[in-house]
């Protein structure tokens, strides 16, 4: 790992750190998930992931926002967070797999699984790679583009080379893909 991208990681990992705890106290409101994120019950990824549970767990779930980063979950209280600036400026496809990636997150902090196991790095943490892997089988099944899904899986600080890595993990075939 080179030194600006093990930089780049100890950023992110301050910041995600940050984001779950110390910030979220400038959360002011949560709102219930329902209302924001309209037919996702009826979803059927989403049916996939809970089930005939689907209906109860989206009702209970509640949203916070926050003013920075994309999306998450709060793993004391198992909300939702979102960034209302990424839900107004962010790509529709973007914000649809990242509402599945998350609620695969929450269906495993249900589970009482640890959703940031400090022992892995991000790319290789199973709670990633099982929530990457979700999204991507929808991306795949919505249409998208192997070349898009690889932009969509891109996140700012991460190199090309540890997104293969991503990649190579998720283990979605994307020839397949237009
Ligand atoms: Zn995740």
């Amino acid at each position: 790992m080179s030194g600006i991208e093990y930089f780049a990681m100890r950023m992110f990992r301050v910041l995600s750190k940050l984001r779950l705890t110390g910030l979220l106290r400038l959360v002011a409101e949560t709102v219930p998930f329902m209302k924001y994120f309209k037919g996702f019950e009826k979803n059927q990824a989403v049916r996939g992931i809970f089930g005939g549970e689907t209906e109860g767990v989206l009702r209970n779930l509640k949203v916070g926002f926050t003013w920075f980063g994309y999306m998450g979950v709060d793993d004391r209280n198992g909300h939702l967070m979102v960034n209302k600036r990424y839900l107004s400026s962010g790509s529709k496809e973007d914000i649809y797999l990242d509402v599945i990636h998350e609620l695969c997150h929450i269906k495993q902090h249900m589970e009482g699984r640890d959703l940031f196991d400090p022992r892995y790095d991000y790319v290789d943490r199973p709670t990633e790679i099982e929530a990457y892997r979700y999204a991507v089988r929808e991306a795949k099944r919505i249409g998208l583009t192997a070349e898009k899904i690889r932009q969509y899986l891109k996140t700012d600080w991460m190199s090309t080379e540890v997104l293969d890595r991503l990649i190579r993990n998720i283990d979605v075939n994307l020839e397949e893909c237009q």
